[in-house]
């Protein structure tokens, strides 16, 4: 029997004392333990990210934050900051293309993981860390990235039962955690063309996304700058349960081992363009990660790249297939770009 992690006891303790707990609350739990005590990303880890398959990803996102700048003016004293920048691989990438285009911002990273940060701190020694956005600077234009990290907050469920809406839980069966109705939905808390659905059906929405969002556009909106949330998810429509656990490049139970395998859900882009368009910044996008790439330059990076090193000419097409094709990365990843008043769109859209 594996023997179970520390978060496991502490979640099954919590349930036996305080009874079945959210959805939300079980996520956000897991995940913290999981990002604070493994090295995930990358090959020996659980899951490989778009930054960690080439460098061409960090360059084309440099180039496309650097170019916005510019059009905004070159102003002098711009931020970059990047949430859940992971081994900072993108940041290394993005940096080294922005100096060719005159630019070399000082570098903020929203980060919880202390392992991470530690990982972080060996490519980026001079950079500042930030629990929360609450802490960045507040003087300047800031150039933010998001890249895999709105999948990774935590979603609220409700599902439907016999007996109408109630919130998504989780609780101790046999066989250790798993989902079960929890107690009726609040009136008003399922939109009116919802109401009516088969048991079982479920809505998922991320709040923690949607709040974070606000105070980025709102950032924006006073600072200027500009917000590249680049993800997997969707926009429009409605959508059942996306929660999905990844261990070892595989997918797994999100319930058998909470804090052991990564735990995310797809990005509802539609939501998030709502919550940056009421803070009034204007919303592009989103479009396809292949399409967003390809627009961008992808393919001459990638025949200058395989020039220069012929022999890694392979890995570099092998990469740009990963990136760009509609089975790989290509299609269900998107990118959009949040502006301040009076900042240009982003290039790509
Ligand atoms: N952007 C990186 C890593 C993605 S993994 C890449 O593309 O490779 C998600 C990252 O977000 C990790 O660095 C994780 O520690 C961080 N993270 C997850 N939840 C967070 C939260 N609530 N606050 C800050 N960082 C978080």
């Amino acid at each position: 029997m594996p023997v179970p992690s520390d978060i496991s006891r502490e979640l099954a303790q919590l349930i036996e004392e305080e009874g079945a707990i959210s959805i939300e609350r079980f996520m956000g739990a897991a995940n913290k333990h999981y990002y604070a005590t493994r090295d995930a990303i990358g090959a020996a880890g659980d899951f490989i990210t778009a930054p960690e398959v080439s460098q061409m990803f960090g360059e084309i996102v440099g180039l496309a934050l650097a170019d916005t700048w510019q059009r905004a003016g070159r102003p002098a004293n711009a931020a970059l900051v990047e949430l859940g920048p992971g081994r900072g691989t993108l940041a290394d990438d993005m940096l080294r293309a922005m100096k060719v285009a005159g630019l070399e911002p000082p570098l903020h990273f929203v980060e919880t993981s202390p392992l991470l940060r530690d990982k972080q701190a060996e490519l980026h020694p001079h950079a500042t860390w930030h629990d929360t956005i609450q802490t960045l600077p507040t003087d300047r234009p800031l150039l933010i990235v998001a890249n895999e990290f709105f999948d990774a907050l935590p979603v609220h469920q409700l599902v439907m039962t016999f007996s109408g809406w109630r919130e998504r839980v989780v609780r101790l069966g046999m066989d250790g955690f798993e989902p079960a109705p929890g107690e009726p939905t609040k009136y008003g808390e399922v939109p009116m063309h919802l109401r009516r659905a088969d048991p079982g059906g479920i809505i998922e929405s991320c709040p923690a996304a949607r709040k974070l969002m606000r105070a980025i556009a709102r950032r924006l909106h006073d600072q200027g700058g500009v917000l590249l949330v680049i993800d997997y998810g969707h926009y429009g429509g409605a959508h059942g349960d996306t929660l999905q656990a990844v261990h070892a490049h595989a997918y797994a139970d999100p319930f058998a081992r909470p804090g052991a395998s990564d735990l995310t859900a797809h990005v509802d882009f539609s939501a998030l363009a709502g919550s940056a368009r009421a803070a009034g910044t204007h919303v592009a996008g989103p479009v396809e990660q292949g399409q967003w790439l390809v627009s961008l330059g992808l393919s001459d990076r990638a025949a200058i790249l395989s020039r220069n090193a012929p022999r890694r000419a392979e890995e570099i097409s092998e990469a740009y297939h990963r990136l760009t094709h509609p089975d790989e990365m290509g299609q269900l990843f998107k990118v959009m770009a949040v502006t301040g008043r009076s900042w240009p769109k982003p290039g790509g859209f």
